[in-house]
């Protein structure tokens, strides 16, 4: 029998695994025992690509919806009738009438990922949006401006760390987000095991929390203050030094001075620790051998977010622990593709939002649908996403979606967003491409390189991300050159027509023949569960700091001016002013081991069980409003009302409560069948596209008010 092994292309783990295949069945999937990063570990979830494999609600083959009713049709009249529909309204309305939405699997497909940059740059759009400003522009904003580059991401050496505090994430569960870190689960037991300490900050006591050393609770979206807490207990007790980082920063007394005010006893009553625990953990960070801060989700999707993100890369190096085993370091992959990126090149037009990386805030994707205009969104492309359930106020930006002229979508499911399509444009499974992961090597807690060959032939027939992207591309070209030739003017070459004239695995070659270890495909394709090129590697600083000085910026002009927008709304008393009313909480959202994002609701192995789509709920909350376990509950915030089953639990911190995302399965017209008989709520039915964070416009999607009533509604 056959046996492949790939890379486990479902979340950022990146787990290995091994394939047993009969003609064009899965027979297995095991764990990769010698894959050098993963070693052996893997989550439930990897069954289900043997689900999403052979999904019978996924979508073959290419086809165009008239009057409601979907007709399968040719590759060659699919990519007609949709570059037709998109050049409409780039040549009525001008070249931002068309927007671009990107969802996170395409970080996980090599055609995908190769193909992206070079349509978009083609489109010539300004209103392009992706996930990554749903829950992690914040913390590649922070490292844009302290590092230069916006996936200059120094990840923790968990695998030498002596202490890891960790705070807004889950990484057990997850196993690392912009830290590829597959088991944590033995990581973080080895850390213990080797006497170090984990310390998990958090509004529930998560699964990462129960396999802590210590978990504290924190008040959801005080992050930043307590952050600055830790650095002002450092510099006040002399506790830090830059180790590698010395010499090599800018910005060290602004730095102290900007942090100065939040001393641990001024914001204690803000983040609900008390000042001995934030100055004792200020203490132990800073004593130990090596330590690593490590921030995430929970600390991006808040007002502060990039402020907290870039404080907390701040007490790593200010304590000595940037570029340090043990401590967080910059991984070295072998091949690399991504620029410096951008910040505020252009705004958004009706909240003038700043662009970040090329692209502007989800969140205000509805308003330049909605509101009439010069530069009104008309057309909408979406690749591999969902914003209708991902997106803050997920259902105002579905009817904005609905009122499109024209929109096309490139994804396998008919979910949510692609049923408002007017051209569904599915690629062939990942199982049936060539991968490397050029974005999650470089991200990864051990220095590795792996190639995946194909588990199977591509289906007669099907396409790949990069083929419907060229051949999109190619016609929209033409279009435009008919139109200059019409009016007077010369034909248009194909700006793409060199980036797509090479192959996947061409770009893979000169990458790596460029790359730091100087490798061929050949040599990665000799060792099938991947090379190991060892722990991270010190010298990051060099490598990986890109302002043109080599220094890290340890101050800010836009970074000074949140802390002190942070100040006022302490002395204000946002933090601490609660609504009366005995049923106000605070909103946070969760992430759960056997799902991911919206698209693995459909997987038949993984939604059967128990209900997983429930309010959790501390017992004393529960108690007071006379609220048992099991029972239906309504959940309403400024923009919506969502009813589904209580949870009673002490894991949460009173006051908090939290719904996991990516349900909501109960709109008509999508084929999901299987998510649909499990549909849950969305979380983002009730998350507030009105208001966002302060620097780049992400979403915020942690501590957003709502009331909590028992339902009188029936839970679907
Ligand atoms: S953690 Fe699970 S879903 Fe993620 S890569 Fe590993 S096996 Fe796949």
């Amino acid at each position: 029998m056959p046996r492949h092994y790939r890379t486990c292309n479902l979340c950022e783990a990146t787990c290995g695994i091994t394939i047993e295949t009969e003609g064009r069945r899965i027979v297995s999937i095991e764990a990769d025992q010698a894959d050098p990063l993963s070693r052996g570990y893997i989550c439930p979830k990897a069954y289900a690509l043997k689900d999403v494999y052979e999904d019978e609600d996924r979508i073959r083959r290419p086809m165009i919806r008239r009057e409601g009713t979907w007709r399968e049709v040719s590759w060659d009249e699919a990519i007609a009738r949709a570059a037709a529909g998109l050049h409409e309204a780039q040549r009525r309305h001008g070249p931002d009438a068309l927007a671009t939405y990107i969802g996170n699997p395409t970080g996980h497909n090599l055609p995908a990922f190769l193909a992206l940059p070079a349509f978009l740059r083609m489109l010539g759009t300004h209103n392009r949006f992706s996930a990554s400003s749903v829950d992690q522009f914040p913390k590649m904003l922070a490292v844009y401006l302290m590092f230069g580059a916006q996936l200059s991401v120094p990840v923790p050496d968990v695998d030498r760390s002596d202490y890891l505090l960790v705070l807004g994430a889950n990484p057990l569960v997850s196993n690392g987000s912009l830290m590829t870190a597959p088991g944590m689960k033995w990581r973080l037991r080895e850390i213990r095991q080797r006497g170090g300490r984990v310390v998990v900050i958090d509004p529930r006591r998560s699964e990462t929390a129960q396999a802590a050393s210590e978990h504290l609770f924190v008040k959801p979206g005080s992050d930043a203050l307590l952050l600055m807490a830790l650095l002002a207990t450092l510099f006040e007790e002399g506790l830090g030094s830059l180790g590698a980082a010395e010499g090599r920063v800018i910005g060290l007394e602004a730095l102290q001075a900007m942090v100065a005010p939040f001393a641990a006893e001024r914001v204690s009553a803000a983040v609900g620790i008390q000042a001995g625990d934030i100055r004792r953990l200020a203490r132990e960070f800073c004593a130990a051998p090596s330590a690593a801060c490590y921030t995430r989700i929970g600390t991006c999707v808040q007002e502060y977010g990039t402020l907290a993100n870039w404080l907390g890369d701040a007490l790593n190096v200010v304590s000595g622990n940037l570029d340090k085993p043990g401590g967080v370091m910059f991984p070295q992959p072998a091949a690399s593709y991504s620029g410096k990126g951008s910040y505020k090149r252009w705004r958004s037009r009706i909240r003038r939002l700043p662009e970040f990386g090329g692209e502007l805030p989800v969140a205000c994707l509805s308003e330049e649908i909605e509101t009439p205009g010069s530069g009104q969104v008309r057309a909408l492309v979406t690749m591999g996403g969902n914003p209708a359930l991902s997106t803050p106020n997920g259902a105002r930006l579905e009817s904005a979606m609905a009122s499109l002229d024209f929109m096309v979508s490139i994804d396998p499911a008919l979910n949510e967003t692609t049923r408002l399509a007017d051209v569904l444009l599915p690629p062939r499974s990942p199982l049936e491409n060539t991968q490397y992961s050029l974005v999650f090597h470089k991200l990864a807690v051990r220095d590795t390189a792996k190639l995946c060959r194909p588990v199977f032939e591509p289906e007669p027939g099907s396409w790949s991300e990069w083929e419907i992207l060229a051949a999109l591309s190619a016609e929209l070209i033409r279009l435009r050159s008919l139109d200059s030739v019409a009016a007077g003017g010369p034909p248009i070459e194909n700006p793409t027509a060199t980036h797509f004239a090479t192959t996947p695995d061409l770009f893979i070659s000169m990458l790596l023949g460029s790359g730091p270890y100087g490798l061929s495909l050949a040599d990665i394709e000799a060792v099938p569960s991947g090379i190991d090129l060892g722990p991270l590697k010190e010298g990051g600083i060099e490598r990986q700091v890109r302002h043109e000085d080599g220094k890290i910026r340890l101050m800010h002009e836009d970074i000074e001016n949140e802390a002190l927008r942070l100040a006022a709304a302490l002395d204000g008393g946002a933090f601490t002013k609660h609504d009366d009313a005995p049923d106000a909480f605070l909103l946070i959202g969760r992430r759960q081991l056997r799902t991911n994002n919206s698209w693995m609701h459909n997987c038949r192995t993984l939604i059967k069980g128990p209900e997983r789509c429930t309010l959790l709920m501390h017992p004393s909350d529960a108690s007071r409003l006379g609220l048992k376990h099991g029972c239906a509950v309504t959940v309403t915030s400024r923009v919506g009302s969502v009813a589904l089953p209580l949870d009673v639990t002490d894991e949460m911190m009173p006051g908090v409560v939290s719904i996991p995302h990516g349900f909501g399965h109960t709109r008509k017209g999508t084929r999901m069948r299987n998510a649909a008989a499990k549909p849950g709520v969305s979380i983002n039915d009730l998350t507030d596209e009105s208001v966002t964070e302060g620097l780049c416009g992400n979403g915020i999607l942690t501590g957003v008010r709502v009331c909590v009533n028992a339902s009188e509604r029936a839970i679907v």
